[in-house]
């Protein structure tokens, strides 16, 4: 089973504490890309917003697969609970 994006946007409008995405960011967290819920250069996104390139690139020597999207989908769970204080990023 892939990952189970909801297209909720929320991750995009948390970007403040992200290094790679530092020139993203409108001033406010939000990323100047999101459109609404969507990404405006979807096809073309860092790979950092791309959660199959993380795995493969970085994440797949300590995760099954399925591991790493349960642990995305925390960390989605988490921002659209505005439970922060637990998410590490
Ligand atoms: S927070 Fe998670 S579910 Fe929502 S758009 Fe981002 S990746 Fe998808
Ligand atoms: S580039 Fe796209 S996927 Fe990445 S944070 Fe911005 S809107 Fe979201």
């Amino acid at each position: 089973m892939g990952f189970d994006c909801t297209k909720c946007g929320e991750c995009c409008r948390h970007i403040a504490n992200i290094p790679q995405l530092s020139e993203f960011d409108r001033g406010d967290g939000v990323c100047k890309y999101l459109r609404g819920h969507e990404c405006d250069i979807y096809d073309t996104r860092p790979e950092i917003c791309n959660v199959e390139k993380m795995y493969e690139k970085y994440f797949s020597n300590l995760y099954s697969r399925d591991e790493f999207y349960k642990l995305n989908e925390e960390a989605c769970e988490m921002l659209q609970n505005k439970n922060f204080k637990k998410l590490q990023i």
